[in-house]
Order: structure tokens, then sequence, then C-alpha cells
């Protein structure tokens, strides 16, 4: 493998401590999240405890003030484990920062620390049903009336939904105005009006909570704006090529793990007298698959060395979600083809990690829109 040039000593002390936790704390119990349909809240205090949530957040909001290599390296390291069922990344690189970027002081300090710790839960609902790709169409609304707004609507797909404590809701503040009628608005779990759906059945990532969210006369007072009354869509466009980074960064992680799963299968594995590592044709696609991984962690790499300093554009946040999750998806396919029968078994890591592949081409935009995205800039 290529050395990885992206990361110094520090970041590897940090590794560390993270591989051991999530070999300690998460793979054991992933089974078992995945049977309930979400992981415990345990194990959010957990992470909590091991400095693993919201690392970027200045210390003064009980973060550690560190570059965003360490939430890479805690995304990498749950990827390496097969885990997709902590949400921790979303709620520590995707919901933290636009509190962190757009909330007032108050909102800022009463949060942030307690997201941080992993005693409170958080979640974005962005998609509905009628609208996700084209989020300026969204329905919810937020209707001021006096010092409060009245939010109604649904979201649905929404990840951590059925254990979040704290949700960041997009709606609408100006139905007449598109994508400039957007806000986003703070709403506690225990807000009266706001109702969790079932959680949803999905093909994989069996042990994260996706839920449909109602809000039905939810009255939250202005203090719960995030940012200025409809500046929402800006928000959303200046924080979605954090999201997308993170979702190439666990793309290339995941593809790396069956990588490996599969070169000790192959070496196992005999067919015709021999191990089927020694048949030509599985020499060659694992050279094929290493050449992809490598072409894809260093894509992923200087796009995250970009992002760190502050340079990341968002056609390149798209380019690179594009590119590490279609080649996640080729190449975990190529690993279930390698494993045969029992690559299609979910005890074995590959095919769980073949069901969790496919919606990173789907969410946070989807690769039709990347592609949007991309040739909009040519
Ligand atoms: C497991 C999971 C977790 C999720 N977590 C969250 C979350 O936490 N918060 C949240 O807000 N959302 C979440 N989502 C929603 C996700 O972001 C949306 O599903 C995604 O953005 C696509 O929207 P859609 O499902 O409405 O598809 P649609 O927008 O209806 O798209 C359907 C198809 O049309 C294509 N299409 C649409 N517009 C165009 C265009 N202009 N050009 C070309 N093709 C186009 C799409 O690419 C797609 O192939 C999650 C989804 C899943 C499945």
């Amino acid at each position: 493998m290529i050395p990885r040039s992206v990361y110094n000593q520090e970041h590897d002390m940090f590794r560390d401590a993270v591989r051991k936790f999530m070999q300690r704390e998460v793979a054991p119990y992933h089974d078992e999240w995945e049977k309930q349909g979400h992981i415990s809240r345990e194990a959010w205090k957990k992470a909590g405890d091991a400095g693993i949530l919201c690392t970027h957040l200045p210390e003064e909001y009980g973060g550690s003030n560190v570059d965003f290599r360490y939430s890479a390296i805690a995304i990498e390291e749950q990827g390496y484990v097969f885990a997709s069922g902590p949400g921790f990344s979303l709620h520590s690189d995707i919901v933290a920062p636009y509190i962190l970027h757009y909330g007032s002081e108050q909102q800022k300090q009463h949060w942030l620390p307690k997201m941080a710790a992993g005693d409170v839960i958080t979640a974005i609902a962005m998609t509905e049903p009628g609208a996700g790709s084209d989020l300026a169409g969204v329905r919810t609304t937020a209707i001021k009336d006096g010092d409060d707004y009245i939010i109604n609507g649904s979201k649905t797909f929404i990840t951590n939904g059925q254990l979040a404590d704290l949700v960041i809701v997009v709606a609408k503040t100006d139905s007449s105005a598109g994508a400039k009628g957007v806000s986003l608005f703070l709403v506690e779990g225990d807000r009266a009006g706001f109702q969790r759906g079932q959680n949803l059945d999905k093909v994989g990532m069996k042990a994260q909570d996706t839920s449909e969210l109602f809000f039905d006369n939810v009255r939250v007072p202005q203090t719960n704006l995030l940012g200025q009354e409809n500046a929402g869509f800006i928000y959303l466009m200046q924080e979605l090529p954090q999201e997308r980074l993170s979702v190439a960064i666990i793309a290339a992680a995941a593809a790396r793990a069956c990588y490996d799963a599969t070169l000790d299968y192959v070496k196992e594995r005999k067919a015709f007298g021999k191990p089927i590592a020694a048949l030509q044709n599985t020499r060659f696609k694992l050279a094929e698959i290493l050449t992809e991984l490598e072409v894809t962690q260093t894509y992923v790499d200087r796009c995250l060395e970009l992002h760190c300093q502050g340079q990341l554009s968002v056609e390149a946040a798209a380019s690179v979600k594009l590119w590490a999750t279609e080649a996640q998806c080729r190449i975990i396919d190529e690993c279930v083809q390698l494993h045969g029968g029992y690559g299609y078994m979910w005890e074995y890591p590959v095919a769980r990690a073949y069901a969790d592949a496919r919606v990173q081409r789907i969410y946070a935009g989807t690769s039709e829109i990347m592609k949007e995205i991309i040739s909009r800039s040519l």
C-alpha cells in the first residue's frame, strides 16, 4: 500500500485509541444492535467519554479543537470493523458544525458540550417524502406566531431519527421564495406535536436507526431558529461538502476492510485442490481491486488535505463522493464474488458491507446530483 502522508504521529496515536474503542465497544455489540435496529445509548456515552465525538469543537464547547483528520480517523476505524450502525459521524461532523457555525452563543453553550459528551444524540432532517434531491422543494413550514414559530410537515429517512434528542429541521419560512425561503430550526425531541414514525426497515445499515418524523403544530421559540431566517439554504450549501467528504472517507475504509477480509478468505478457501488465491482470475481481480483502492484512497486523502486547508471546493467534494462511493460498490461487489455463496450470507462481513454500501450512492446527494454539481462548473 502507498504510505499515507495525510496523517502525522499524533493522528496515529489517536487512531490507536479509536481502533481499540471500536474493537472493544462497537464490534462485539454490532450483531445485537442490528437485531434491535439501533445502537445503545450507552455506546454513545462511551464514545463521548472516549473523546471520539465532535473532536473538532473548540475546547470551551467540549471538543479537542483538532482538525478534520481526527474525524476522518474515527470514520475510518468504524469502517474497518464493518460497523455501519453508529451514526457518530452524522452527529459530530454534520450536525455539530451547523450549530458551531451558525448557532447563537446560547445555543452553542447549551448543546455542543452535551453532544461532545454523548449525552445528547442529534439528527438533521432535510429529506421529505416528496423532496430529497430537490431540497428547495421541501414543504415543511415554520410560520411565525408572536415570539414563536409553529412547525408543520413531515420528514423521512432521518438517520439517528429514533434516538435523537435534538433535530435540525429544514423548513420553509417563506413558501413563495423557493431556496431563499428556507430556514433551519433546532427542535428538541420532547416538543409537543413532534412524533417519530417507525424505525424504517432498510436493505442494509441495520444497526442504524432511520426514521420518519412528523411535526404537528410544533411550537418552538424564536431562539430555536439557527442562524438567520431564510438563510438556511446557503448554510446547507456551505456544510454539504464536509458531509460528502465524510461519505467518501467511509467508502474508502469500507472497501479496504472488504479487500482485507477477501484476501484472507481466498487464501483459506480451496477449489480444485488448491487455494482459490492461486487461481489467476483471483489474483488478477485482487490486483484490480487493490489498484482501485489505492487510487480512491489517494484521491480521498488529497481532498481531506484540501478540506483541512479550507480549500475543498463544492465540485471537488461532489467529485470525491461520486468516485469513492461508486468505487466502493464496484470493489465490494467483486469481494462478494470472490467469496462465492458465502459472500451472500449475512454472517460474512462482506455480505453486510455489500448491503451497507448501496445507500452511499444515494444519501448526501445521489451520484446523479453529484454529476450535476460537477458539470455546472465546466
Ligand atoms: C439510509 C438513509 C439515510 C438517510 N439519512 C438522511 C438524513 O439523516 N437526513 C436527511 O435529510 N436525509 C437522509 N436521507 C435521504 C437522502 O439524502 C435522500 O434519499 C437522497 O438525497 C435522494 O432523495 P430521494 O430519496 O427523494 O430521491 P429523488 O430525489 O426522488 O431521486 C430519485 C432518482 O432521481 C434522480 N434525480 C433526481 N433529481 C435529478 C436531477 N436533477 N438530475 C438527474 N437525476 C436526478 C436521483 O439521482 C435518483 O436516482 C437518507 C436516506 C437513506 C436511504
